[in-house]
């Protein structure tokens, strides 16, 4: 099962990940919990991320690649992987193709959860956090009890500075330019599946895991 996980900010691309590589028993390889690994570890490869990534610029390629492909040849990715946030560019995403040709593997599935930009916007602007114990709302989909107060500690709850409708706006504008030349060229190779991820997240769940149970026959 060698996967890629696709999705924009708020389609709910996190959960889905967790749960699929707790039923399907593969590693999920987040190149963004990477590179925040090995910045908490003040490693060298972190003293290389840091500077791109506190300015919201992409790691370049060949540090990115590097580590994917070590990534890739440990022993708990031989039968599969879930790949996030990587590839994120074309480039990557060719160097992909070219280690797993070279291990005689290739990529089987995007799995592409599709939320309409506008739902998006509401579910990323509604998110509110508790500022105690860091839990989370949403004003309209999982409203507290209590307007403003975390319903499981009490505390405060905040809105994240980056929830605000321009900078969703423009996060959400960047990620799909990033991302569709990506489903583009992964369309082209006919390994794309999207799912409609405007539905509960177990729905979406169950329908994903319905596919690779197929898949995996
Ligand atoms: P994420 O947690 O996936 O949003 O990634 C956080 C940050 O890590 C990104 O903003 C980039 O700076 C860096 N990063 C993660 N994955 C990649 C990638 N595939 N290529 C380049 N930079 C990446």
């Amino acid at each position: 099962m060698n996967l890629i996980l696709m999705g924009l900010p708020g389609a709910g691309k996190g959960t889905q990940a967790e749960r699929i590589v707790e039923k399907f028993r593969i590693p999920h390889i987040s190149t963004g919990d990477m590179f925040r690994a090995a910045i908490s570890e003040q490693s060298e490869l972190g003293l290389q991320a840091k500077s791109f990534m506190d300015q919201g610029a992409l790691v370049p390629d060949a540090v990115t690649i590097g580590i994917v492909r070590e990534r890739l040849q440990k022993e708990d990715c031989q039968t599969g992987f879930l790949l996030d946030g990587f590839p994120r560019t074309v480039k990557q995403a060719s160097a992909l193709d070219e280690l797993l040709t070279s291990l005689g593997r290739k990529v089987e599935c995007v799995i592409h959860v599709d939320v309409p930009q506008e739902i998006l916007m509401k579910r990323l602007t509604g998110r509110r956090i508790c500022k105690e114990c860091g839990s989370t709302y949403h004003l309209e989909f999982n409203p507290p009890k209590v307007a403003g107060v975390c319903n499981k500690c009490s505390g405060a709850l905040y809105q994240r500075t980056d929830d605000n409708e321009e900078t969703v706006n423009n996060r959400l504008e960047v990620n799909m330019k990033q991302m569709q030349p990506l489903l583009d060229y992964y369309q082209d190779a006919g390994v794309v599946k999207t799912f409609d991820g405007n539905r509960s997240i177990d729905v979406v769940f169950e329908e994903i895991a319905a596919f690779l149970g197929m898949m995996n026959r």
